[in-house]
């Protein structure tokens, strides 16, 4: 007898329960709105799912040669290739910055997808994200990334959304995803902590052209994000940052929030991140490794800009 993840495999299990919080997420938030709605929402999400989970278990890609971890589609083998030598250096950046082994690093897969469509099909991903991750891997769509350096703002700035970027930030996702699972990664730990951290320890991926100085402004102005103690699966937080007034600005301002927690208290970070990987409740391990609550700390954040 096999069960459902054997059949399936642990990959698409981790997706197939990420589209199943998806569903229960909207399926609370439209409750109160006509079934149709609804229904028509349900369906359309469960499409996903299942073209999520085909796409899982009928893709093909090409195996690096050098490095198995890495799978990849036809003409992206240049930049794979330059990749490829560098996986572990990537690997032991994250271990570094977070102060912890990956669980387990030698089955991580990163698929490289030169399409966007498969890209979102495989990955089940937004549109305009340049990458995605699971408990054991992480999808880069380098369609996606081309796009954004050839934007008129990347010619004449350095964008950071670069292919090592990309690949780094979501690594990041990777590690506390491996530590957490995928049901606390969602429902207890909030977005801009993990984006947060993984936009910091990437050098900025994600967070666009945005400068310190201009999250700076923006927060100052009251347009920033809300440090929520809780993940949001199931419910929206009260946030003004949920990405309507920038994601590149959500990420930069998360990632200065991150770095402004590590260095008024390079213990208590590492602590955090050793609790949060231990299980312990992300609402809870403030108080214990810096003798504060999570608002007291962002008001101290914006007092120091
Ligand atoms: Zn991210």
């Amino acid at each position: 007898m096999h069960n459902i993840t054997q059949l399936l495999g642990k990959e698409n299990m981790d997706r197939c329960i990420c589209n199943i919080f998806c569903i229960s997420r909207f399926a609370l938030l439209l409750y109160r709105r006509k079934l149709v709605c609804f229904m028509i929402a349900l369906i359309g999400l469960l499409t996903a799912s299942c073209s999520t989970i085909s796409a899982r278990l009928t893709y093909d890609f090409e195996v690096d040669s050098l490095d198995e971890r890495l799978l990849y589609e036809p003409r992206t083998e240049d930049t794979v290739g330059k990749i490829s030598t560098h996986l572990d250096e990537y690997i032991e950046q994250i271990e570094t910055a977070q102060f912890s082994k990956f669980k387990d690093s030698s089955n991580i897969k990163i698929h490289f997808f030169n399409d966007k469509t498969r890209y979102l099909r495989f990955s089940g991903g937004r549109p305009s994200t340049f990458g995605s991750a699971t408990t054991n891997g992480a999808s880069i769509s380098l369609a996606r990334i081309r796009e954004r350096l050839t934007e008129n703002l990347c010619q004449t700035k350095a964008c950071p959304e670069t292919v090592n970027g990309v690949l780094l930030h979501e690594l990041s996702h990777v590690h506390m995803r491996q530590y957490v699972g995928s049901w606390r990664y969602g429902s207890d730990i909030p977005s801009w902590f993990h984006e947060g951290l993984a936009t910091f320890v990437s050098g900025g991926a994600g967070a666009g052209l945005v400068s310190e100085a201009d999250a700076k402004k923006s927060i100052l102005s009251g347009s920033h994000l809300v440090p929520v103690n809780t993940g949001s699966i199931f419910k929206r937080p009260a946030t003004v940052g949920d990405f309507s007034w920038g994601t590149f600005h959500f990420y930069r301002q998360s990632a200065m929030f991150v770095e402004y927690l590590l260095n008024t208290n390079p213990t208590g970070f590492r602590n955090v991140l050793s609790d949060l990987r231990a299980g312990r409740k992300f609402r809870t391990v403030w108080k214990t490794n810096y003798d504060a609550k999570l608002a007291d700390l962002w008001a101290n954040f914006t007092l120091s800009l």
